[in-house]
């Protein structure tokens, strides 16, 4: 089964907004065993959508387009796809209902016609109910190939497709059962990896696929493997994990699949022991606090954090001892250890992340070297610190420290 996305909007090209949408939907139907074997982005431009549409049409099985559904006058796809299929607007009362529920509790005032108009749709398509936005999800079909419109904006989209499109695809076609198994892997490089591996990795069988995915500081090596049996594909990727992991069993932190990331690692197990978290940050600027609070059911152990970016909010507001910082610099790991410690006591936590550091590319507040940073943890009995040099990115600098950081509260 093969698929191509199709993602409309002005915003694209010039580079505005990043296409995240198609990523995203190639993904989802990756795992149902879809492949994308093309991903275009076109303006919004009658002629352009439907010269995609006909491309499309001839090298596809599945057909999804994202953006252009908005009320406006430069969003004119669904009048676009009305034409394609030889079809007028009709309106759809549901969907109109959801318009005026939708407007009553979020935006208020007078419903507009333009927006009222949103609930017209092609007759001959079936509504996806978007309950998150005014324009509905719409998928229609053609012969037994499937084209699917879907709202530009990314979270009402990310619903469409888990609560709609992949199940009614799922329906309509015998799909294989994919398996990815991700091992969360810190502290070797690539290479130092794929070294370690070796003849693991040269043993493994045909069907099974291997990805290495670095990212500053950690490392992500992906197995796939896809078939009809569901069991037997689950039972022949574990066998291949049994036999990894000895090779990692110091460097292997978690699945990414079962888990998700590491901070929803660190979370989980936080939350199951009862502790909390604070955080300290300078080089990082709250970073590491995003990495928590982005996943829900943060508040169960994190506690708060705090950005002292200045010298001077790190002594008045952390209460970080001046002498210490003339006597050993602002990157340093008394420091660093410092921060971690008065974020315990400030937050009555029971672990506390701190860093501080040169990202460049400058020297600015310190004389420490770009790229130095100090990575300190402290709890009740004690406290700890790692200084590294990350090299002379601001960007790397910052995710790799992020990263580490992350890391070193693991262990
Ligand atoms: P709505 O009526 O809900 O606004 P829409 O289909 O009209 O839906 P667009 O107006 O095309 O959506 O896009 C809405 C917003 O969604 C854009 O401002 C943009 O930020 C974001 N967006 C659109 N397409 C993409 C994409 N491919 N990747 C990421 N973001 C996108
Ligand atoms: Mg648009």
């Amino acid at each position: 089964m093969f698929a191509e996305i199709i993602t409309i909007g002005d915003e694209l090209l010039i580079g505005q907004v990043i296409d995240t949408n198609s990523g995203f939907i190639a993904k989802q139907l990756n795992k149902i065993g879809v492949s994308v074997y093309q991903i275009t982005s076109i303006q919004d431009d009658k002629s352009h959508i439907i010269k995609a549409l006909k491309e499309a049409e001839s090298n596809a099985d599945i057909v999804i387009l994202t953006g252009g559904l908005g009320p406006t006058k430069d969003d004119i796809t669904k009048k676009t796809i009305a034409e394609y299929f030889n079809d007028t607007l009709v309106k759809d009362t549901a969907v109109l209902k959801n318009i005026e529920h939708l407007w009553k509790h979020y935006v208020g005032g007078t419903l507009l016609q333009v927006n009222k108009d949103q609930a017209l749709v092609p007759s001959k398509a079936q509504v996806l109910m978007n309950k998150l936005g005014t324009a509905p999800g719409m998928w229609l079909e053609k012969g037994d190939k499937v084209f699917v419109s879907l709202p530009g904006v990314p979270y009402e989209m990310n619903a469409l497709m888990d609560h709609h499109v992949i199940p009614k695809l799922k329906d309509k076609y015998n799909c294989p059962f994919i398996l990815h198994k991700t091992l969360l892997v810190y502290g070797l490089g690539e290479s130092a990896l794929a070294d370690r591996i070796e003849s693991w990795e040269d043993a493994l069988p045909e069907h099974i696929k291997l990805a290495y995915l670095p990212s500053l500081g950690k490392m992500r090596l992906r197995l796939s493997a896809k078939g009809f049996d569901e069991q037997q594909v689950k039972e022949e990727v574990q066998n291949e994990i049994d036999k990894v992991l000895p090779l990692i069993k110091n460097e292997f932190f978690g699945f990414e699949d079962e888990e998700g990331s590491v901070e929803i690692i660190i979370a989980k197990h936080l939350t199951k022991i009862g502790k909390t978290l604070a955080i300290a940050e300078s080089c990082t600027g709250g970073t590491v606090a995003e990495r928590f609070t982005v996943n829900s059911g943060a508040s169960a152990y994190f506690n708060g954090g705090i950005v002292t970016y200045s010298t001077e909010s790190k002594i008045n507001v952390l209460g970080v001892s001046k002498n210490d910082i003339e006597t050993h610099s602002v990157v340093s790991s008394q420091v660093v250890e410092s921060m971690a410690q008065n974020a315990l006591r400030l937050f009555q936590s029971d672990f506390a992340l701190a860093t501080t550091g040169n990202a460049g590319p400058t020297k600015g507040d310190s004389d420490a070297e770009v790229g130095t940073v100090f990575i300190g943890i402290a709890t009740k009995n004690g406290v700890y610190s790692e200084g590294f040099n990350f090299g002379n990115h601001r960007v790397k600098v910052i995710n790799k420290a992020v990263n580490k950081a992350l890391e070193m509260m693991l262990k």
